[in-house]
């Protein structure tokens, strides 16, 4: 039977790359979105051409609720979940601390933190061990901002990558009996949409230069890393991280 991963935000970008490289290993695929129909069905197709199965499940996953059901989808269209990849993070306009209202710190927690909580618990209830499962693989994308702090710009943003990071190490530690590896990846600069919602759609052209390997990633290659730690071949690998900055 083929392996079945969700991963969240996955119409665009980092999570878009993860599912093209996710259905060529072999997993059938769910593509997990917000709004962007077109751009889901799109990397549904693109992967249906190449021979593998995938489906798009329109969710929030910041709501209890819309994570609920769609896990409870992806079981009777997929079957029981065996990886999941917390891909999903959004990130705001720059401001300092003292311009930030709770509407906005509570977007970013909810999209960032309990998201990833709420999915995790879903996969562990079809993964563990302890409830009848096989075991299974997760991986929480993370951002090279839990280090840095990004002070002046989102230090929301970078904090809630911060509490993903402890997720990471707690998770892992929880259930490593029940058969689950739980593993992070933290991108630096990457040549994604995300960038013009925190008002600099060319951000990582500007930044570029300052990284010891002197330019942006692509989501290919944080997908290399986020299926690298997915796999059998990190078989003995759970609660790390992998950082793909750069050289930052
Ligand atoms: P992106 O290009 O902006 O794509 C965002 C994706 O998330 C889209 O598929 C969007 O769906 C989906 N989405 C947004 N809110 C959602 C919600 N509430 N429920 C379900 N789906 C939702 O993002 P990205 O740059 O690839 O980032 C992916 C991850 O990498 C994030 O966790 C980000 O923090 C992290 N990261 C990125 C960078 C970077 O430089 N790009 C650096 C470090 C870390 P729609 O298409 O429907 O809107």
């Amino acid at each position: 039977m083929k392996p079945i991963v969700i991963i969240t935000g996955a119409s665009r970008g980092i999570g878009a790359a993860t599912a093209i490289k996710a259905a060529k290993q072999g997993y059938a695929v769910c593509v997990n979105y917000l709004h962007n129909d077109l751009a889901a069905k799109n990397i549904v197709t693109q992967i249906e051409q190449n021979g593998g199965s995938a489906i798009a499940i329109a969710a929030d996953v910041s709501q209890e609720i819309e994570v609920v059901k769609l896990f409870n989808t992806v079981d009777q269209e997929l079957g029981s979940v065996t990886a999941l990849v917390n891909n999903v993070g959004i990130l705001e306009h720059k401001m300092r601390l003292d311009q930030m209202d709770m509407a906005r710190l509570n977007r970013i927690f909810c999209t960032n933190i309990t998201s990833h909580f709420l999915c995790a618990r879903e996969a562990i209830k079809r993964m563990s061990t302890l409830y009848g499962g096989n075991g299974g693989s997760i991986v929480n994308v993370s951002s090279a901002a839990s280090r840095l702090g990004s002070p002046g710009e989102y230090i929301d943003y970078a904090a809630s990558k911060g509490a993903i990071d402890t997720l990471t190490i707690g998770l892992s530690r929880e259930v490593s009996k029940e058969n689950i590896r739980v593993n992070c990846v933290r991108p630096g600069f990457i040549y994604t949409d995300i960038h013009a919602n925190s008002g600099e759609a060319y951000r990582v052209e500007r930044l570029a230069s300052s990284l010891p390997m002197q330019r942006g990633g692509t989501p290919d290659e944080i997908a290399n890393a986020i299926m690298w730690l997915l796999s059998e071949e990190a078989s003995y690998i759970t609660g790390t991280f992998i950082v793909a900055a750069g050289g930052k």
